[in-house]
């Protein structure tokens, strides 16, 4: 495995502009601005904090998985991202490790990344993100 450090945490949110006002005003992280990722059916908003971000997640439409995830568990975090410098690795080791995948090949991500997820039965209940820039 090339995990390097935690990329962001991922927030499921029903409005990026309401939750967005909390991140911006009250704790005064600096926002990097959204983007719509059409392969997860979410729209996205970033703010940095040190060498990770929070990653805001807002459902673009009610089959996206994380409308799912808003519908049975409500608001809150929703994955952790790790950033990776060989995401086809990583993939080929947890899956020799027996590991369930979400996507056994990269997806495309935001700012360009490569992203997979592991599914959250392998990890005790929580969603995990491995990225590539
Ligand atoms: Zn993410």
């Amino acid at each position: 495995m090339m995990l390097e450090k935690i990329d962001h945490i991922g927030i499921a949110v029903k409005d990026i502009e309401t939750t967005g006002k909390f991140y911006r005003e009250m704790l005064g992280l600096e926002f990097l601005g959204t983007e719509e990722v059409e392969s997860q059916k979410v729209k996205v908003a970033f703010f940095k904090i040190g060498e990770t971000n929070i990653e805001l997640v807002m459902p673009t439409s009610d089959d996206s998985p994380v409308a799912k995830f808003l519908a049975t568990k409500g608001e809150g975090i929703h994955h952790i991202c790790y950033a990776t410098n060989d995401i086809e690795g990583d993939l080929a080791s947890l899956k020799e490790k027996g590991a369930r995948l979400i996507n056994e090949t990269p997806r495309p991500g935001a700012h360009g990344t490569r992203v997979a997820f592991i599914h959250p039965k392998t990890s005790m209940g929580v969603l995990t993100e491995l990225a590539q820039k």
